[in-house]
């Protein structure tokens, strides 16, 4: 039996990367899909745990192949995408997978696999409170700050097109909502 998909997505800066994090330590059988990008590696990742990092000539290559379920130049340049190896690998290995990738993406693999996925958009309180955060995490240089703002955005509008939005106000609530919604969503098979 295939696994279930569980997306998280969000505007960069909402906190979907804690939540997910905290579903993999918390939820049993389930892994996450580590994404391929052409994007520089931050201190503290690590290749084939946070991401595949790929040259932008290599990612280019593998788009020609067909080799990605789906792909988006998130940033200006910067390409992000699923493999299809990844997946078949956390299939064979009987998981459920997790996904923490934008908008689009996510909005192409719940169109892919409608009957096997949940899709979750964490929401921020507010635009005003999404920007502060990505201002205060300190990984961005004014550039990459500027076009991720640019991004949110954008990304802010798409709320309406996913099964769930979760609020992510109160951290420890919106950890403890995301558990019982993926846990009740993985036990109903
Ligand atoms: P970051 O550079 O902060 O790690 O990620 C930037 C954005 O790219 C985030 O919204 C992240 O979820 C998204 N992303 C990560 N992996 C993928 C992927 O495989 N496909 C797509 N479409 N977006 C991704």
């Amino acid at each position: 039996m295939k696994g279930k998909l569980v997306i998280f997505t969000a505007p960069s800066g909402a906190g979907k990367t804690t939540i997910v994090r905290h579903l993999l330590a918390h939820i049993e059988n389930l892994d996450f899909s580590v994404s391929a990008t052409s994007r520089p590696k931050r201190e503290h990742e690590e290749d084939g745990r946070d991401y595949y990092f790929l040259s932008p000539m290599d990612f280019r290559k593998r788009i020609e192949n067909e080799e990605f379920l789906e792909w988006e130049e998130v940033y200006e340049g910067q390409y992000y995408g699923t493999l299809k190896s990844e997946i078949e690998r956390l299939w064979a290995e009987g998981k459920h997978i997790i996904f923490d990738i934008d908008v689009k993406g996510a909005l192409n693999i719940k169109n892919t696999y409608p009957d096997d996925s949940l899709a979750i958009f964490v929401k921020p309180p507010s635009a005003e409170i999404l920007f502060e955060r990505l201002r205060n995490r300190g990984t961005e240089t004014p550039e990459s700050y500027r076009k991720r703002i640019k991004r949110a955005t954008l990304e802010l509008t798409y709320e309406d097109k996913f099964d769930v939005a979760l609020l992510n106000d109160d951290l420890d609530a919106a950890l403890i909502q995301a558990e019982k919604i993926v846990g009740e969503y993985l036990e109903n098979e």
